[in-house]
């Protein structure tokens, strides 16, 4: 039979993930435009499924917890260790995610997207074959405008024996069943943020790290503050586990993963021996472009094995583009959504947008740790690198919230919350902002806005604070 001719589009999407979605709906939903989502798992991506959504859920039912520990302070009759069940949370969450699965592919329906489900893979440079899922005849799709925004996978450290016996971020949503105590191998956010979820919830937590504190890549305050909280809280922080670990070995004979029973024999390589029920890898992402075969397409990657984009999201190749964390740039589901529309409008939207594209400066971003934390621009060592130490000013506070009023001394010495402004030149433009603790998320987006207009120190004095807030510390430091 001679082989049928590629089916058409105006505009493909391989992945239909945060990048993806946004991508697909600005081309089809404003412009009208003909256009296709290849997706081989679930609607919605890594943040719908495994990320960002799941992953804040968690943490809303950690923050119960949390609370109920904290209203013992104003007098409420809390009982120690009210019983709850995880189980059923989970259930809630999984079937919330489903629905939002079908939001997402609704809202694709409604403006016209068509939606296969299937593995693509290049088979030339502007054709791709689509392995469908049902096990149904493989597919060829070609457009002139092909988007990669296939995202990535966690990864598990290769040189471990034994590795496969962990679980990742994607089998921490899996967990039904707390296990009493788990290992947790990271010190990034996502490793920040499991353990004080689990934390919160009565799990014992041991975070094995390569240096001396926890967030490595956010401003040294939040770094040392933040290490101190969580040892404050409870959590066993193993420093310098700088060969990290050499063996994993499974002694409760089972295979599922993960699983109530499980016991682990976690080696080091410094010889040290552990037995824990669960560890967890957190060490890193890896972009998601093994079945791609960008070879054939002739797309360059970088070292790290993202794809290589100029700042308008162009591959080495005319007419494919990649975008989100497929391509290793500031890896968050907003910076992924912004870059598609952004890249929609360049290539269908009106003229005088056909030079848009996403300004990856100052973006905020917030880690979802106890308490949270909130962060945009430079870090101190960034500004003094950036600007030289003579011209930067650095404004801090640390203080405890009125929320804590009527907590134990040691109660309120555990919970400081700290914030610290950086400012550059004789005009004194905040150039980085940096703040720890509760609300620190909500908190963050308004003030956002002003360090990406280039507010002064002045502007944010010149701003009447809100009061009684911790959020007013901001805008009246000295
Ligand atoms: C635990 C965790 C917590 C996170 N929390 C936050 C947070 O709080 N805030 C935040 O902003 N970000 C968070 N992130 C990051 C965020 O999830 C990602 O930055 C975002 O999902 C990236 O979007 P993307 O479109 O690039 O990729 P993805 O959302 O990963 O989408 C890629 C899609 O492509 C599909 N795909 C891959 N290969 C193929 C192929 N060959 N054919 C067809 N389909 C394919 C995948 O199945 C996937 O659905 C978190 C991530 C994790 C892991």
């Amino acid at each position: 039979m001679a082989p049928t001719s590629p089916k058409v589009f105006d505009y493909i999407v391989i992945g239909g993930g945060s990048g993806g979605s946004g991508a697909a709906r600005r081309a089809a939903g404003w412009y009208g435009k003909k256009t296709l989502i290849v997706e081989n798992k679930r609607s919605g991506g890594t943040c719908v499924n495994v990320g960002c959504v799941p992953k804040k859920m968690t943490y809303y039912f950690a923050s119960v917890n949390e609370m109920l520990e904290k209203g013992k302070g104003y007098g409420y009759d809390i009982p120690d260790h009210i019983p709850f069940h995880f189980d059923e949370f989970k259930r809630k969450r999984d079937a919330r995610i489903k629905t939002l699965n079908s939001i997402y592919e609704r809202n694709w329906s409604k403006e016209g997207i068509e939606l296969v489900h299937g593995r693509a893979t290049f088979t030339e440079p502007k054709v791709i074959e689509v392995t469908m899922n049902d096990g149904g005849e493989k597919i060829s799709y070609t457009a002139p405008h092909i988007l990669i925004a296939t995202g990535g996978y966690p990864l598990i450290p290769p040189n471990v024996e034994g590795a496969e016996h962990g679980i990742t971020s994607d089998g921490f949503f899996d967990i039904e069943h707390l296990p009493k105590k788990v290992a947790i191998a990271g010190s990034g956010y996502i490793a920040v943020e499991f353990a004080g979820v689990l934390n919160a919830i009565g799990v014992e937590v041991h975070m094995f790290i390569n240096g001396e504190t926890i967030l490595r890549k956010f401003d040294p305050m939040v770094q040392n503050t933040i290490t101190k909280r969580y040892e404050d809280a409870g959590i066993v922080i193993h420093k310098n586990f700088k060969g990290g670990f050499k063996k994993i070995e499974r002694l409760d004979g089972g295979t599922a993963n993960p699983h109530p029973d499980k016991r682990l024999k976690l080696t080091g390589n410094n010889g040290d021996e552990f037995e824990f029920p669960e560890i967890i890898w957190a060490i890193g992402r890896a972009p998601e472009v093994e079945d791609l075969n960008l070879p054939v397409a002739g797309i360059e990657t970088k070292k790290s094995g993202h794809i290589k984009v100029d700042e308008f999201q162009n591959t080495s190749v005319d007419g494919i583009y990649a975008l989100g964390d497929v391509t290793g740039e500031a890896e968050l589901t907003p910076v992924a959504i912004a870059a598609g529309r952004q890249l929609g409008n360049r290539l269908f939207g009106p003229p005088h947008l056909s030079s848009s594209k996403l300004s990856y400066d100052k973006i905020p971003t917030v880690v979802f740790s106890h308490p949270e934390v909130g962060t945009v621009g430079l870090t101190e060592p960034q500004a003094i690198e950036q600007y030289g130490k003579e011209n930067i000013k650095v404004y801090t506070t640390k203080f405890t919230a009125m929320f804590y009023d009527f907590a134990s001394p040691e109660e309120k010495a555990k919970n400081p919350t700290q914030y610290k402004l950086i400012t550059a030149g004789p005009d004194e433009k905040v150039v980085g902002l940096h703040i720890l603790g509760d609300g620190s998320g909500e908190m963050l987006q308004g003030f956002g806005v002003a360090v990406k207009m280039g507010a002064t120190k002045k502007d944010f004095d010149n701003c009447v604070a809100i009061h009684p807030t911790s959020a007013e510390e901001l805008v009246t430091l000295r």
